[in-house]
């Protein structure tokens, strides 16, 4: 399937000179959403992970569905101030801002196999930060799965000691 024909890029968002790339046209479309999933699902299957973990909120769109998919559990990463219970906190760079990051401090035990899921790729920052709080907590990252990876911004350059998949490149 061609899944950029269902992806929109929006120029000038957030900010001036930013081509967004907007996944919600994805999402809308049922048959497009899940053969996206299915196919992160064929990524995953070899990984034997036990968990999967995603930043809010578009890490959640596609960890979710995946973690149902694989019959695994789902670990939230979230912005501070949003889970209720123990956490481990990080701060982070965004491609446009800065943020700290949070995940339940008994959300993962020690060996556990965990793949991390995305909607993007940008920087990179997301992504470390959310490897950093998994390894912290004892949990060893099999994988990490994007629906979409920004190649100019050389993000997987931060991620080059980890197994990674994107669905689709620009
Ligand atoms: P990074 O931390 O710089 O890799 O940025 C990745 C995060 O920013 C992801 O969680 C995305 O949701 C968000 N993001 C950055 N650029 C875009 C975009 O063009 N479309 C959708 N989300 C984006």
């Amino acid at each position: 399937m061609d899944f950029k024909q269902y992806v929109t890029i929006v120029e000038d968002y957030p900010k001036e000179g930013i081509r967004f790339k907007d996944i919600t046209t994805l999402m809308q479309d049922g048959p497009a959403y899940k053969a996206a999933i299915q196919a992160l699902g064929e990524y995953a299957a070899d990984l034997d992970a036990d968990l999967i973990v995603g930043p809010e909120a578009r890490g959640f769109v596609v960890g979710c569905p995946l973690a149902v998919e694989m019959g695994k559990g789902f670990i939230p990463v979230r912005k501070a101030g949003k889970l209720p219970r123990e956490v481990l906190s990080v701060d982070y760079g965004l491609e446009y801002g800065k943020d700290s990051l949070t995940i339940h401090k008994d959300s993962i035990t020690k060996g556990q196999k965990v793949l991390i899921t995305d909607d993007l790729l940008a920087t990179g920052g997301t992504i470390e930060a959310t490897i950093k709080m998994v390894e912290e907590l004892g949990g060893v990252v099999v994988g990490i799965a994007f629906l979409i990876e920004l190649s100019y911004l050389n993000g997987r350059d931060r991620l080059k000691n980890y197994n990674t998949f994107s669905l689709m490149t620009y």
